[in-house]
This record gives structure tokens, sequence and C-alpha cells, in this order.
């Protein structure tokens, strides 16, 4: 049978095991597990724990690998099982992007007439977020043999090549064994309860020793015989749970019932939030596993953690959060299930200190959003990189790329509009506008002899040129910054006076400051569309050389070379435009566009999930599909090289964003929603559920036309398409037409 739209099948295992372990891994958000195969090391094995952070040998903050709980063996007389071995007959790796669960079956034949069927599934729990569980079913089918298992828990595994938690044993612990361990520098406990249970075979007791537990079993089995091993683990750690309850922190279901609520809680995460789309099943497939996994990743349960650029893997950027969240995974998240949104933009609330004491440390007021980010808030970049020949090259981005603080109040404000939810604006949105107000303010520059505030030595997206002034992208952000927390504070003294006095109390205002804000907003200086019509991207990008972006990486490879010609590494002023898409008309965007592909060398995640929301904005059929497929596929084809080290979780929103906001249409404004679909070639059908304000709505596009109903009962709507307004009522949903696609292209 073929594999469904909901399935990523494997028939052999992948020769990059560590791209292989990226796409089959499987998480809760709290726990993640890489996806390698029990029998082998290869593929960077390993579990991490949402939050888990401790400082490596160079004081750099990075993520834990916090243990292996997959490991397990499995011999047949002398024979030990690989799956790549070439006595493996048949061989299927599922992933079940629906129940999120990891199956494999293999028919192996370790010697002439012995036949046996090993079939293996895991996952981490979403029921219970602390659980992840094994099962691992050996069936002879023809011949007789005796087998041996040994399974296996370690507690110390290794973290960007180093070990980064001590082991401090392993011992018996109600009904299984206890590990336990600590990192480094934070010292945060750690315990990993585990339990095996076996049927079909002698099970031995479990070895323990100071950083692992192994169970070793035996069996004799003759043709129709099989055997059940089943491993279950429970993890817990101090920081967010007392030492007490970290001990008594153990799982006394079985297999079996915790499957059954794990499948039930995918269902529950999948009804309201299941895009469907009738068009090429690769295209289908890549939808559910972009959504699947970032899903899968969103933190449910703690405001303290985000989702990192690569979610949960400490290989690639150590865990660390960037604007990637901001901009790309929580609008999807929004849209998509709005209280895991609101996880994200809690995150920034709550490390608001961290940024505080960034933009302290350097002589700024309010609040500096770190370029990396990890459990504080602080800034946690890396101080420098490692040549070959052992040589610390310094790493100074997070000095100039202040865009993350454009990006945590772009994020608060899109959670505002899609959840209507003034209460937490009035208190932790605003508080996070404010202070990154507050931060531009001090950051910018009066220049009497403009007239005009200016912001000096930054670097926008675009990395290719790093010390420049006026960068269009964040120039505008910030001042549109401002404007956003003076609207606020203005709509909370009409209408909610109560409110707006506990702001101003919590955040000190006065009346010298606001009138400050105003002018500051008022006369930021925002490169605007010149005669030309398009935006210059910082002051004298129009006086570099102009060359081939794509072969500029091979003449230019050094970023001092590049900063001198006109190659822009990802969207730099099309991202402004694309969010701010509101402000901007098609013509504005048509003529950027025409400007700045060219020069675009899409040499970052980043770029194509937006461009393809833009083409579709624009009706350019073909290039928004190109545009979808480069981000649905960064990881499931491995496009950039680097998902060995964990999944893009930018291309995971990035391809969201495309869908919900480029051929959905979907634009938030305050107090009405904006649909202006768009279908690309090919794609016959495309439904997206999504919520808005607390209603489930249905948003169904076919070449033809968009329907956009309320799919259970809620106040009516007003709903924006081409111009033209009308009312959304759980009786009469909304109809009209796609935008047309661009003639002459
Ligand atoms: C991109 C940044 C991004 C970072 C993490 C870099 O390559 O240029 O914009 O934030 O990766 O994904």
């Amino acid at each position: 049978m073929p594999p469904t739209t909901w399935e990523l099948v494997h028939h052999a295992p992948a020769d990059d095991a560590a791209h292989e372990a990226t796409l089959f891994t499987t998480s809760n958000g709290y726990l993640a597990t890489r996806g390698t195969h029990p029998e082998e090391t290869a593929g960077l094995p390993g579990l991490t724990i949402a939050g888990l952070f401790t400082d490596d040998a160079h004081g750099f903050r990075t993520l834990v690998t916090a243990g292996h709980w997959l490991a397990l063996d499995l011999r047949a007389g002398r024979r030990l099982l690989s799956p790549r071995g070439r006595d493996v007959m048949d061989y299927s790796r599922t992933f079940d992007l629906q129940r999120g669960l990891v199956r494999r079956c293999l028919l192996w034949t370790p010697q002439p007439g012995l036949v046996l069927r090993v079939e293996t599934e895991h996952f981490c729990s979403l029921a219970d977020r602390r659980c992840a569980a094994q099962q691992y079913c050996v069936t002879c089918l023809a011949g007789t043999t005796d087998l041996r298992l040994r399974a296996t828990v370690a507690s110390a595994v290794l973290t960007r090549g180093a070990i980064l938690v001590d082991a401090m044993g392993a011992r018996r612990a109600d009904h299984g064994v206890l590990l336990t361990s600590r990192t480094r520098t934070s010292e945060y406990q750690l315990a990993l309860h585990a339990t095996l249970q076996a049927t079909g075979c002698n099970l031995g007791p479990p070895r323990c020793e100071a950083a692992q537990v192994s169970w070793a079993a035996l069996a004799r089995l003759k043709p129709g015989q099989s055997l059940r091993i089943e491993k279950l683990i429970t993890a817990a750690t101090s920081r967010d749970c007392t030492a007490a309850e970290v001990a008594a922190r153990t799982n006394r279901r079985g297999y079996t019932a915790l499957r059954r609520a794990h499948v039930a809680a995918w269902a529950g995460l999948w009804q309201d939030a299941a895009i469907e789309l009738d068009g090429p099943a690769d295209d289908a497939r890549a939808l559910h596993f972009v959504t699947a996994q970032l899903l899968a990743h969103a933190p449910r349960d703690d405001d303290r953690v985000s989702l990192g650029a690569k979610p949960l893997c400490p290989e690639g950027y150590r865990g660390h959060v960037f604007w990637d969240t901001d901009l790309f995974m929580t609008p999807a998240l929004l849209l998509l299930r709005p209280e895991l949104g609101r996880r994200l933009t809690n995150y920034r609330w709550e490390t608001l200190a961290g940024a505080q004491a960034n933009a302290a440390a350097h002589g700024y007021r309010g609040a500096w959003y770190p370029w990396e980010s990890a459990d504080d808030g602080r800034e946690v970049t890396p101080r420098f990189w490692l040549r070959a020949d052992g040589r610390r090259m310094p790493i100074t981005c997070w000095k100039y790329e202040i865009h993350a603080t454009c990006a945590a109040a772009y994020a608060v404000w899109e959670d505002y509009l899609a959840t209507g939810d003034m209460a937490w604006l009035a208190t932790k949105g605003l508080d996070v506008l404010f202070e990154t107000a507050r931060f531009w303010i001090s950051r910018s520059t009066w220049v009497p002899t403009h007239n005009r505030f200016e912001i000096h030595d930054v670097c926008g997206p675009d990395e290719c040129h790093e010390r420049v002034n006026n960068s269009a992208y964040i120039n505008t952000l910030a001042s549109w910054t401002l404007a956003r927390a003076l609207s606020v504070l203005s709509t909370l003294r009409r209408d909610h006076p109560r409110e707006h006095l506990d702001a101003c109390k919590r955040l000190a205002v006065t009346p010298k400051e606001l009138a400050l804000m105003r002018r500051v907003a008022r006369r930021m200086y925002t490169p605007r569309a010149s005669r030309t019509g398009w935006i210059r991207q910082f002051d004298g990008f129009e006086e570099l050389r102009c060359v081939d972006p794509q072969t500029a990486l091979e003449r230019f490879p050094r970023l001092a070379q590049s900063a001198r010609v006109q190659v822009v590494k990802q969207a730099d002023v099309l991202m402004l435009l694309y969010l701010l898409r509101g402000r901007y008309s098609r013509r504005d965007l048509l003529t950027n566009w025409d400007y700045y592909v060219p020069r675009t060398q899409h040499n970052s995640s980043l770029s194509a999930g937006t461009h393809a929301a833009l083409a579709a904005q624009l009706g350019l059929p073909d290039t928004a599909l190109r545009y979808f497929r480069e981000a649905a596929r960064v990881d499931l084809e491995n496009r950039r090289g680097d998902s060995g080290r964990g999944l893009h979780g930018a291309a995971l929103g990035g391809t969201l964003c495309a869908v919900l906001c480029g051929f959905g249409g979907v634009r938030l404004e305050d107090g009405y929603l904006v649909v202006e679909p768009f279908l690309p070639t090919g794609w016959q059908r495309l439904r997206i559920p999504f919520q808005y304000r607390g209603r489930q709505l249905l948003l169904d596009l076919a070449p033809t036309g968009f329907t956009l109903a309320l799919r259970a009962a809620g106040p009516p709507l007003t709903v924006a398409s081409f111009g033209k307004r009308q009312r959304l009522t759980a009786r009469r949903p909304v109809r009209g037409r796609l935008l047309a696609p661009l003639s002459g292209r």
C-alpha cells in the first residue's frame, strides 16, 4: 500500500544517520528524542529536556543531551542485528505524523532457514509529557533460534561532543531503576526512571552502573513464537519540580495505556489544526510533516522555555532561541493553536528582566532582547568560534543584529491581534512593547542636520552587511514599536482606566517620556520608497557593486568582501513588507520584489517561506510553489546539508506562514480579519482550519473561489477581502474570489 500523506516512510536506513535521526525526532514539547535506531550509536542519539541548559567548557550556554533511552541490541546465536546489515531482507520505517509514533518493521535472516520479524515502536507521550515509551517485538517466522537482548538506558551521553551532565548513579527504585545525574554548571538534578517489562523471554535483573542501567533477556523462539520488550522512562528535573518530586515521579502505567492516551492527545491536537491539501502528495506530506513537528516541539507546560532555532536539539545553535521563533513559529502557532503561540509570547515576557539587563549593561534603557536567548533572556551568543587550526574567531553579530528586539514586540502584538486578549495585552504584552520602545529611544541618535532620529551601526536580517546605518527594516519596525506602545497605552486610558493606571505605575511612565516617545516615533527616519519606488535597505546600499548573488558566494566567501556588494542573504526589505503587509500596496511589493529578488542568495532557511508568502500575495503561482517547496522540504531533503544537527524551526513555521498568510491570504488587523487567498500551480483545494479571537474558522480554497465559515457557534466577525467588507456569522459564511495571477509573469 502506498504511504498516505500522513506518513513519512523510509525503505532503507538513510546513509546520513544524523539526518534520519532529525527527521524521525519525536517530541511532546518537554521531551524530545532523536530518531536513531535502537541498535546503532550513529546519528547523535539522545533525549533532550526543555529548558535544561548548562555552560560548556568555554562557558557557552548549551541545552544538554540528558540521556539515551532507546538503545537495544539483539543477537540471534552469534549474529548481531544491524538495520543496515545485508541479512535484513525487508525494511520499512514509518513516522506516523498523525499519532506521533515512529514504527519500524524488518525481516531479518541471520542464518539460512531462520527468519525473524523485528517490529519496534516508540513515542514521547503527548498526554503524559514526562514519559516516553518503546516497544520491541521479535517474532520467529521460520527456523528455531536462541535470542539474546540487551536493553540500555544511559544518563550521561555526549552533547556537541562533550559530557555536560555528570552521572550520579543508578539504583533500583520502585518497580524500576532510577538514574540520577547533574548538569555541569547549572547543577540541575535530573532523574530518569526506567522500567522494563518483557514477555516471551527470561528477563534478568537490571545491571546498574554509574551512568547506565541495562537488562539482559534470553529466549528460544520457534516458528510462530514471539517476545516483547516494553521500556518506559519518566524524566524529571529540579528545574521544574522539587527534589522530592524528582525521585517520586515514576510511571506506573503500561505501554498500552500510555500509548492509548498519547494517540488520543494527538487526535485532539489535530482536530482543529490539520491543514488539508488536494494536490501533489509530496506537498501534502511535507505540509503534514512541518505542522506535526512544529506542534510536537511547542512547549506546553512552562513559559520559561521557548522553541529554539533548532527546536530541542543542542547540536545546532545549542538550543538557543532566535528571532526565528517570534516571526516564523509564533505567528503560525497563534493561528493554528493560540494556546501554544501564547506560551512563546509569554517566554518573551518571562525573560524581560534578562533583556533589561542586556540593555543596562550597554548603557541603554528598556529591554534589548538578545540575538540568542536561553534560560533567562540574557545574551548567550557564543563569543567566538574555533577554526580548524584552533584559532578563536570572535563572534560579534549580537551587538548589531538588534532586530531580535523588533521581533519580540511584533510577536506580542500579533498575539493580541489573534486572541483579542486585552487583559493580557494590558499587562504582559504592554510590558514587552513599552520596554522595547524604551530601548529604541535610547538606541537612536538625533541628527539635527536632517531633523530626524536615526539608528546606526546595526545589522538587519541580511547578514551580509554587518555594521550599517539606517536599516529600513530596523528603523521602520522600531518606529512601529513606539507607535504600538503608545496606542496600547492610549486605548487603555480611554477604555480601561484602572488597567491604565496600573500600567503607568508598573512601568513608571511619565508625561515627559511619552512626549519623547511620540517625537521619536514621528521623527524616526524610515527610508521610504525613493523616486524609483524601491526601499533602500540601508544607507549607501545602491552604491555597492551589483553582482550575481549565487556566484557571489564563491567569489566573496568572506563577509568582509560580500559586504561590499549588493548581495542579500535572506529576505530583509521584503521581510519588512511581509510583516507590515497591510501598509504596502501590491505595486510597492512588486517594485521591491523585482529589485531585491535578483540580489538575494536565500542562504538561510528563513528566506524561502517569506518569499513563498510574498509570491502568493503578488499572484505568482509557479514562483510561490517553488519557494513553498524549498521551505517545506528543507529538512525532508536536507537541502541545506545541516539537518543532521536539528530541524530548522523557522522553516517549519515559515512554511506554515506561507500557507496561512500567503496562500490563505490571512492578515490580522485590529478588530477585523483580512482574507485574500491565492492557489499556487497544481493545488486543487486547500482547507485551512484556524482560530481567531476565540472562534474556530475554516478557510476553504478552490480555483473558483474561497469560503470562510465559522466551524462552531461564535460571535459574528468582520472580514475584509479585496476591499470589500462582509459580516461572517455562524449561519452565513463569507465567499469571495481568489487573487488573480499577475498577468505577464
Ligand atoms: C540566519 C539568521 C537566523 C539563524 C538561526 C542564520 O543563518 O541568517 O537569520 O536567525 O540562522 O536560524
